[in-house]
């Protein structure tokens, strides 16, 4: 017994060394067949470090399946003893970390609907003193960095040693393409925050679909993530939750096989000598962005000063639609994309406002 614990963890710590690290399973246990037989197809394609399943489910309505709850806990061991592979589920309770350890399971997530509440992930991160268990944490469905950032310093001041990132998007209202708008930048900046935690991609919350999940895969490895939790069922269009986005553990290695892999470096000098020139092109023309808005502001204030000795307001709609159109029109050819053009104007436009009101005030 002694000798079988300790292999199996170090198959949890090898498993969560591994990069990138590929966690799979069903959005929810359902019956211990669907349980036993996807973990074994999983084992099976042996792109697979560990496996997933929803055993308690936070369901934005009642009155939708809520999950098997602990019942589902002994399908869980059963699977790591059948495949070997590591075991993972959310909890959101200290109730259900007690019941989830009780089961050895290796490793747990806080969900995305439990990081927006400080008093959730509290009652988890007090359930976890002293305990040593690896913890991956999701980001709140808002975009919210200081929830998500909060939530690490709750898990990590309760004594947690290894705490991984789960990037799965963030609510938007009226967003058709994806379920959750990734908003990369955010995990971007999380990562820049958290250089040396490992922060994995969640394809399927973010897509909702099945159709867009190797773009967004892609996309993630490109960005050069740690790895991917993507959800798989047997029989995708009969899951009991999140039916249009799981995919079969077949479909998810021929997924995983169509990847392209980039490394983030590569030792070669050529290669790093070509990159260094075109990043020096890169730093010349950000410099010369930056001395040329510096004009645009002085030009804005000297309009400012103008319009308050003529007594006019800051804001004229219309001519701010003007550039607008204009900008769009140019952009266009030019390449750009209307949402640029539009983030790049919307930042312009408060700065001429701040540059203006501060000549109206002086
Ligand atoms: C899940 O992984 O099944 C889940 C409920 O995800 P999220 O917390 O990202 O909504
Ligand atoms: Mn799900």
């Amino acid at each position: 017994m002694q000798a079988e614990t300790t292999t199996m963890e170090s198959a949890v710590q090898q498993a969560w060394k591994k990069r990138p690290l590929i966690i799979s399973g069903p959005c929810s246990a359902e019956t211990e067949e669907q349980v036993l037989e996807t973990a074994q197809r999983l084992k099976a394609t042996g792109k697979v470090d560990m496996l997933r399943a929803g055993i308690w489910k936070p369901r934005t309505r009642p009155g939708s399946f809520e999950g098997i709850g602990t019942k589902g806990l002994p399908w869980m061991q059963q699977a790591k003893k059948l495949t070997g592979l590591p075991i993972t589920v959310e909890v959101a309770t200290a109730k259900q970390v007690e019941d989830a350890l009780h089961f050895d399971v290796d490793v747990l997530w806080i969900g995305a609907r439990t990081t927006v509440n400080p008093f959730s992930v509290q009652e988890v991160a007090d359930a976890l003193r002293g305990v040593n268990v690896p913890v991956l944490i999701k980001n709140p469905i808002n975009p919210d960095l200081e929830l998500w950032i909060g939530a690490v310093e709750r898990v990590a001041k309760a004594g947690i040693k290894q705490i991984g990132l789960i990037h799965r998007g963030f609510s938007s209202y009226g967003n058709s393409e994806y379920r959750n708008a990734p908003m990369w930048h955010l995990a971007i900046e999380m990562k820049r925050r958290n250089p040396d935690m490992m922060i994995i991609n969640d394809p399927s919350h973010i897509c909702g679909r099945r159709d867009i999940l190797q773009d967004v895969a892609q996309k993630a490895i490109d960005l050069d993530y740690d790895g991917l939790i993507i959800e798989s069922h047997i029989d995708p269009d009969k899951a009991w939750s999140d039916a249009k986005q799981q995919i079969t553990p077949e479909r998810l290695a021929e997924m995983l096989g169509n990847i392209i892999w980039r490394r983030e470096d590569v030792a070669s000098a050529e290669y790093h000598a070509a990159l260094e020139k075109l990043r020096n092109q890169i730093n010349h023309l950000d410099d010369e962005l930056m001395q040329i808005l510096s004009e645009r502001m002085k030009v804005a204030e000297k309009i400012g000063q103008y319009k308050k000795e003529n007594n006019i307001t800051i804001l004229q709609t219309n001519r701010w639609n003007e550039i607008l159109e204009t900008a769009f029109a140019k952009g266009e050819k030019l390449g750009l994309s209307k949402e640029f053009i539009t983030k790049y104007f919307d930042a312009v436009h408060l700065e001429s406002i701040n540059h203006q009101t501060k000549v109206f005030n002086s």
